[in-house]
């Protein structure tokens, strides 16, 4: 059972059979909200028809009010790409965890928003790369996606910057909101985005967070759901255009745990969807119980049920203990990229 789950992936289907699908899986996870009691978001972008996609992004943070930007952001059920400064994720790097958690994509928007151009060669690879490493030991993720300071870019930039896996973005829609642009400016600059296209907004600016739900009212109108951008063409596509995983899943039984533990651990996966999936484990053997559960970067978890959970230093590794709700807990996993890869119960100890 488990070989069909992290099995090859199906090549993308028409966009017919994509809604089909959608639909279906919405279906399902109206159930296991039913069953669970779980608040599992529906996206709007699988609960509405979606004609085409535009990707929002937010630049500069993280900043102290990247949390009320998460939380609007949740709030209208959007799932937007944030073009981060280096040297402020050294800074905050729980803020740049909150964005992955809240299921945002994360980018590079360079080490401290310098003008690029006026670089050395070596000088833009240094910077690009702090940046990554600064972004992926924060998140776990690794950017793909680069916008250049002020837009600023010449010939050499973009050669660093696709030495270094990252596709450079622009913006097609500029929504001045740096530039003091009102709220309604704001969203009737949002309101000229098509289908493909990406809008440039900031972290940190009120009158921005303030847009959102305009923003979202409009392109629903239209047809159009918030996106991811791709990294292979820049453009704006559904959120389950992920690309293929980059780690192989994990050898041998993800769900048979080491024997001798006192207890037996059982991993199932009731609800897939293209972003994410629920993880439910049931403990045999034991009512009071300890359950080591691994997971594979870039996948994090972001919600766990009827238990108490705590983490290692990596944020990959999370220990359950049983809390009386029972002997089954459970979990979301945000795939980031990696679709197939499951977790891995490393043990069951009683106690
Ligand atoms: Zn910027």
């Amino acid at each position: 059972m488990f070989a069909s789950i992290s099995g090859p992936r199906r090549p993308s289907p028409p966009r017919a059979a994509r809604h089909a699908r959608r639909l279906a899986v919405l279906a399902t996870a109206a159930v296991a909200l039913a069953a669970t009691g779980l608040a599992v978001a529906a996206t709007p972008s699988s609960a509405a028809a979606c004609n085409g996609y535009v990707g929002l992004t937010f630049d500069d943070g993280p900043t102290g009010s990247t949390n009320a930007l998460l939380s609007v952001l949740r709030a209208n059920n959007v799932r937007a790409t944030m073009f981060n400064v280096g040297q402020n994720v050294q800074g905050n790097p729980s803020a740049a965890r909150a964005q992955v958690d809240a299921g945002m994509w994360v980018a590079n928007h360079s080490w401290n928003h310098a003008h690029m151009t006026s670089m050395s060669q070596s000088q833009m690879q240094s910077d690009l790369s702090q940046t990554n490493s600064a972004i992926q030991s924060a998140t776990g993720v690794r950017p793909q996606l680069f916008r250049p300071p002020y837009g600023e870019t010449n010939s050499t930039l973009q050669s660093v910057a696709t030495s270094l896996g990252l596709r450079q973005v622009i913006w097609d829609v500029d929504s001045q909101d740096w530039n003091g642009a009102s709220v309604s400016q704001i969203v009737s600059n949002a309101s000229r985005l098509q289908d493909g296209q990406v809008i440039l907004m900031h972290d940190g600016i009120q009158n921005t967070r303030d847009a959102i739900p305009q923003i979202m009212a409009n392109l629903n109108s239209r047809g159009l759901c918030p996106g991811m951008i791709s990294p292979s063409t820049g453009r704006a596509v559904a959120p389950d255009g992920t690309p293929p995983p980059t780690t192989p899943p994990p050898t041998g039984s993800p769900t048979t745990p080491p024997p001798g533990g006192g207890c037996t651990a059982t991993a199932t996966f009731p609800n897939v969807w293209g972003d994410r999936y629920n993880t439910s484990v049931t403990v045999q053997g034991a009512s009071n119980w300890t359950v080591v559960v691994a997971v594979t970067a870039p996948q994090r978890i972001s919600t766990t049920w009827n238990g108490t959970p705590s983490w290692d230093s990596t944020g990959y590794v999370m220990t359950m203990r049983s809390n009386g709700s029972g002997n089954t807990f459970g979990f979301t996993t945000m795939m980031n990229g990696n679709s197939s890869a499951r977790p891995q119960i490393r043990s069951c100890t009683t106690g």
